[in-house]
């Protein structure tokens, strides 16, 4: 009866995140998913959003909740008496990233173990920032993000080309 966490931006949610979840999900008893509450500042979506689009993502999961939180994610862990943070592994570069993540995590929690679990080959290369760029340049991202989050890129790129005229208009 292990718990354990996957915290993470989501900013979006990508089919790579909600797979590390599904599988995650099949080995742990019970996965809370953790959306970090940054400052709104370098994000698309703010954290209201980005909460109920990974719910949504994750909605067919009996085992698995979603929650923002903010403050040290080992904190976070502890709040649920969990003792496994999840991460997900993509190419190499991810590796130092990761690694120095789960020895600070060890380091202020000892008790709490990171496990990685290596990225399915068809979202080895997905990221939300390419996810981004792809859906906000007008490419198709079906394929890459659950259906709200498809959605939502696509009323924000019609919200930022709205924006684009009126200030070309103003600066005419
Ligand atoms: P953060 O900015 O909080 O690190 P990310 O969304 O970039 O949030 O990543 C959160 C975790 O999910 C990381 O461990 C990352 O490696 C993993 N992850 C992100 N995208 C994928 C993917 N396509 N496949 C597998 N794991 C992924």
């Amino acid at each position: 009866m292990t718990k354990a966490i996957y915290p993470a931006t989501f900013d979006p949610v990508t089919n790579g995140h909600v797979d590390i979840a599904q599988r995650a999900s099949k080995i742990f008893s019970e996965l809370i998913v953790g959306v970090y509450d940054r400052p709104m500042k370098s994000l698309l979506f703010s954290t209201a959003e980005r909460l109920e689009m990974t719910r949504q993502a994750v909605a067919h999961l009996p085992n698995v909740s979603v929650e923002s939180y903010h403050g040290l994610t080992v904190d976070f862990a502890k709040s649920h008496d969990a003792t496994v943070i999840v991460r997900g592994l993509r190419v190499l570069s991810d590796f130092e990233w990761e690694l120095q993540l789960s020895l600070t995590y060890h380091s202020l929690a000892p008790d709490i173990e990171t496990v990685c679990f290596m990225a399915s080959q068809e979202y080895s290369f997905l990221s939300s920032s390419i996810l981004k760029d792809i859906a906000l340049n007008g490419g198709n991202v079906k394929h890459l993000a659950p259906s709200v989050v498809v959605a939502a890129l696509q009323k924000r790129k019609t919200r930022l080309n709205e924006d684009n005229v009126k200030n070309v208009s103003v600066r005419d």
